[in-house]
């Protein structure tokens, strides 16, 4: 039978890293402990490196570059096809490793965990479309095209909040363009992302291809991006480490997509149709407890319809239920990931309750357990409080009302960020204007879900660079030359 951290954890032993096709312990046999959010109880010990780790991973993707990026297509996408069909086999025990280590509803890691393997699936197809493009030469004496190579190493920095998909929205695509890969998840969910390594060890990759290495965050980082093989820094998180980390990049100019904090507008006009757009909300602002890159941040409702959505939003969060995704009761809303999290968006509560802010129904401000939050609205904070102008990342938005399309248009882009954005109306010609004018990378018009494999996520001013998904996703990986042939 297959090792899986699954058994690791039941039998008390280390979570190794995966560095040169071996699963490792730390070199010098540091561990950390791994939380439940729940309850803060310790569920794993994963071995945690250092720079040595960081370097030997590096130094092991450099050594396996020159020949996987000279395989075949068919080769690598067959690879990462037999990696889709191991993660959906093992989509129930990943998915509640995933709820585990991040107190995410089983559903959403089960949901999350089937997401991650459609870009294994999706990239095996592309990587096998034509890449490269032959032009209209102004000159009969030359032709001339362009070819796309790998760029390098991949290193792959993320987050707590979708560990898996996140790792595998650039993993696959580095893969697939004939990249090597080393990975650092974040320490506080580490668990599920050994999985995707194991699947793809177990389909066939040849060692030293990917590496996943555990460790200090700006200590692994930085080594790595100091490192001569690492061609391309793939890294999502938040906006201050995105841009600490391209000032690290500038030294070696080395390639930098980053995904970063979002502001997401979330704006219902009062010739939408309401319930969507409640059910909507419910869905954008409380998917994976509130901690969403995309979710909707600040809720903006034309005046004429306030009261009723009010009243709306106040029973919906009256009616959900909070507890232990992994306990007997069924509930809509786990714990945030940890109690820092916790006391952040308690102090952003409290900045607007001092702007002149309230709630809408019961106060969500004293938490119902060590991590728990109730998920609220508040209404009528100041434009310059906190709720206004920061991402919450909780189960919490501030609601404001507007009175016309342009007056919200502007509030809605008047922040550093540019990443999500969602608006519900029923004027085909104000969708089409929104579209526009918003300035967000992704916008959902009518629907709360936007985020598919097959299209192009990232996020505009402070929300980062480039893109991530369908084929501009397997761009970050590529480099592309130009070719000038002289024909006699
Ligand atoms: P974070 O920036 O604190 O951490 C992200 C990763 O960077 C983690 O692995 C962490 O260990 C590491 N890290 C922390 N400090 C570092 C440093 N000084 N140098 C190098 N690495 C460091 O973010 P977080 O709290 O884990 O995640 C929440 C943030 O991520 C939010 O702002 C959210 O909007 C953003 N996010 C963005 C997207 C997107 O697609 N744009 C997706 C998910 C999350």
């Amino acid at each position: 039978m297959a090792i899986t951290t699954r058994a690791l954890l039941d039998a008390g032993a280390v979570v190794p890293m995966l560095i040169g096709g071996e699963w490792v312990p730390s070199f010098a046999s540091n561990l950390r402990e791994v939380t439940n959010p729940v309850d803060d109880r310790v569920i794993a010990q994963i071995a945690y490196g250092g720079v040595s780790e960081a370097q030997s991973a590096a130094d092991q993707a450099t050594a396996a570059f020159e020949s996987w990026s000279n395989t075949s297509s068919r080769y690598r996408a067959d690879i990462l096809w037999r990696t889709y069909e191991l993660i959906l086999e093992r989509a129930d025990e990943i998915g509640a490793l995933l709820s585990l280590e991040t107190g995410k509803l089983l559903s959403e890691g089960i949901g999350e965990t089937r997401f991650s393997a459609e870009y294994f699936r999706w990239f095996s197809e592309e990587i096998r479309r034509p890449q490269g493009e032959v032009f209209a030469s102004e000159d009969r004496s030359r032709k001339q095209l362009s070819i796309s190579r790998p760029i390098g190493v991949a290193a792959t920095l993320t987050p707590w909040n979708f560990p898996l998909s996140i790792q595998a929205r650039k993993v696959a695509p580095a893969l697939a363009a004939g990249c090597t890969v080393v990975a650092r998840p974040s320490e506080k969910a580490p668990l599920a992302v050994g999985e995707l390594f194991r699947a793809l060890v177990d389909a066939g990759l040849p060692p030293g291809v990917a590496n996943l290495i555990y460790g200090p965050a700006s200590i692994q980082s930085n080594a790595l991006i100091d490192h001569d093989g690492i061609g391309v820094i793939s890294f999502t998180g938040s906006t201050p480490v995105g841009s600490a980390l391209m000032r690290q990049a500038s030294n070696r100019i080395v390639r930098c997509a980053l995904e970063l904090g979002g502001d997401a507008p979330y704006i219902i006009f009062s010739d939408a149709n309401i319930d969507r757009a409640i059910e909507g909300l419910a869905i954008a602002k409380f998917r994976n407890n509130g901690q969403s890159c995309i979710a909707a941040n600040r809720v903006f409702v034309e005046d004429s319809i306030m009261d009723q959505v009010c009243e709306r939003l106040a029973k919906l969060t009256s009616s959900m239920r909070i507890g232990d995704p992994l306990g007997h009761e069924r509930v809509d809303l786990g714990p945030l990931i940890d109690s820092s999290r916790v006391r952040d968006v308690d102090r952003i509560c409290r900045d607007a309750l001092d702007s002149g802010a309230s709630f809408l129904g019961e106060s969500p401000i004293v938490p119902d357990g060590a991590n728990f939050m109730r998920p609220g609205f508040l209404v009528d904070a100041a434009f310059d409080s906190a709720l206004a102008k920061e991402e919450v990342f909780g189960p919490i938005a501030g609601v404001f009302s507007f009175s016309d399309e342009d007056e919200v248009i502007h509030r809605a882009n008047d922040t550093k960020m540019g990443l999500a954005g969602y608006a519900y109306t029923n004027n085909q010609s104000r969708i089409w204007r929104l579209a526009e004018k918003l300035e967000v990378g992704i916008l959902g018009l009518n629907h709360p879900l936007p985020s598919v494999v097959y299209s192009p996520m990232g996020g505009l001013k402070g929300s980062g660079l480039g893109r991530e998904g369908a084929h501009d996703g397997l761009l970050e990986y590529l480099e592309t030359k130009y070719i000038s042939i002289g024909i006699e």
